[in-house]
């Protein structure tokens, strides 16, 4: 990894302003996963470091909160220059230590600032309300105020994204946080704690602690149930949400989680086939297929399914796989050993169950966790693939007749973050997006995340919206005034 700010890779956790190490003394390593080359050591932390970091926020937050709302934007504004200033190292660094190829890291990073912008002139924007009075001598006002103090659980497939979605809101509306980011990747979270610091970001606002997968059930448990954190925002799979969701019960603590989806890509009889390859590549294979908001059923209509097919097939074929770093590739390795296993075990049901594999299939011949782009046919709604999030570059496709078995078939599941589907027909296009139980779709479009737009899901997909002015009210708390005796 060669940096042109070598000053970004930290091996300390970011608390109070100070960068530590684990009380324990305990040490986390941080691997390469397209060669499992050893990048850095970052602390192993436990429940004591995130108790005296959340205390370390509850400190910080009267003089952040009394900032007005355009000196903490200025704040903000600076962030976003140094992100944005240090692209290429980020984009390295998160290369290095997630696999993606290189130009999706510097689009990320992109994207990640983004959030950081659009928050900060959010941050001017907290508006009130005042409401027709329900007596003569009665006057309502509503003010928003800051929550308090935040805990934010991130994941390792977007490890700048998903940690500005959420400071960058929470810092806007004036609150503290804590994060901790996912044990794979650290040191991008690290790396914008030290670009926060330079720009002014005050000791105690914005706290990392980092820790190995088994530490994180207790730093978990110290981050829901401590009662000063007023607020948990997780983005993960869906068993460890629920957990979550069910330990800050007990203090009844705001709760937004981004979780599992499964999404459907529906491709009508009507539709351009060439755009609908176009946006399936886009959707699929992005970040090797470790998305949540990744094409996982593909469900294409009778009269075009071969046609669908065969250009799926040339598109796919010309897929560049190698690592990050290299200047062609276009699909990176997964993640971990898991990750491929999972990916091995959903194509294994498939085929048993009558699947063919028309492309790809198998482990690639680059080893570690590099997998082959793959392409199923003849996939039913009895398989895994159906009814579980691959999380992996396969994509099965499904066959239909009617718009109506579309619509139950991409419903049948537990899950509802996005949803695609591909027609040119205006009425077809209002109905299915009414009827699809999502919270997000691309209609005509494989690609649809933006600092703009709110995200987030409905059904087991999750609670609350990420992103857009939406995203703000999540760190925020409607305040009811009653004047009387006027
Ligand atoms: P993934 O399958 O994407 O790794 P996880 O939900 O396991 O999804 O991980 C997302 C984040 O949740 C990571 O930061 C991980 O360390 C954290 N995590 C996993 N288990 C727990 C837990 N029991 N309590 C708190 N955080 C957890």
């Amino acid at each position: 990894m060669s940096l042109t700010n070598p000053e970004l890779v930290r091996e300390s956790a970011y608390i109070n302003g100070e960068w530590v190490q684990a009380r324990s003394g305990n040490r986390l390593p941080v691997t390469n996963p397209a060669n499992g080359e050893h990048l850095a050591y970052v602390p192993d932390m436990g429940a004591e470091d995130a108790r005296i970091a959340i205390q370390a926020a509850e400190g910080a937050w009267q003089e952040w909160r009394d900032r007005t709302a355009k000196e903490r934007a200025g704040i903000l504004r600076r962030w976003f220059d140094l992100v944005m200033q240090n692209q290429e190292d980020l984009a390295r660094l998160m290369t290095a230590e997630q696999g993606k190829p290189l130009a999706e890291a510097r689009g990320e990073v992109g994207y990640g600032g983004s959030f950081i912008e659009w928050f900060g002139e959010e941050a001017k924007r907290a508006y009130g309300d005042t409401i027709p009075g329900h007596g003569r001598d009665k006057r309502i006002l509503v003010i928003k105020q800051p929550i308090g103090v935040v805990a934010a659980i991130t994941p390792w497939n977007f490890p700048v994204a998903m940690i500005t979605r959420k400071v960058a809101p929470a810092l806007a509306a004036g609150c503290p946080v804590v994060v901790k980011p996912a044990e794979d990747t650290p040191l991008c979270a690290l790396a914008l704690a030290a670009l926060a610091e330079e720009a002014g970001v005050p000791p105690g606002i914005f706290n990392i602690i980092t820790c190995s997968k088994d530490h994180a059930p207790a730093v978990g448990k110290e981050l829901t149930t401590n009662p000063v954190v007023r607020k948990v925002s997780f983005t993960g799979s869906t068993p460890v949400g629920k957990l979550l969701m069910s330990q800050a019960s007990g203090t009844v603590k705001k709760v937004s989680l981004e979780l599992g989806g499964n999404a459907p890509f529906i491709v009508f009889d009507d539709a351009d086939l060439d755009a609908a390859v176009a946006g399936l590549m886009a959707s699929k294979y992005r970040n090797t297929g470790q998305t949540c908001v990744c094409a996982n059923r593909i469900y294409v209509q009778d009269g075009v399914y071969e046609a669908f097919v065969e250009k799926l097939k040339e598109a796919v074929s010309k897929m560049v796989v190698g690592a990050g770093l290299e200047g062609e590739t276009q699909q990176g390795p997964l993640i971990n050993e898991a990750a491929l296993d999972k990916v091995k075990r959903h194509i294994a049901d498939a085929t048993a169950k009558g699947a063919k594999v028309v492309l790809g299939g198998k482990a690639h011949a680059l080893g570690g966790t590099f997998f082959e782009p793959t392409i199923l046919t003849d996939v039913s709604q009895d398989m895994l693939v159906a009814s579980e999030e691959t999380f992996g570059p396969v994509a099965p496709l499904f066959r239909f007749d009617t718009e109506e078995q579309a619509i139950a078939m991409a419903n049948d599941s537990e899950f509802g973050l996005a949803a695609y589907f591909y027609s040119n027909d205006i009425r077809r296009i209002w109905h299915v997006a009414e009827a699809l139980e999502t919270g997000m779709i691309g209609i005509n479009d494989g690609i649809i995340s933006t600092e703009a737009a709110p995200f987030g899901g409905v059904k087991e997909s999750g609670l609350g919206r990420e992103g857009s002015r939406y995203g703000l009210d999540e760190f925020m708390e409607l305040k009811y005034l009653c004047l009387g005796g006027m």
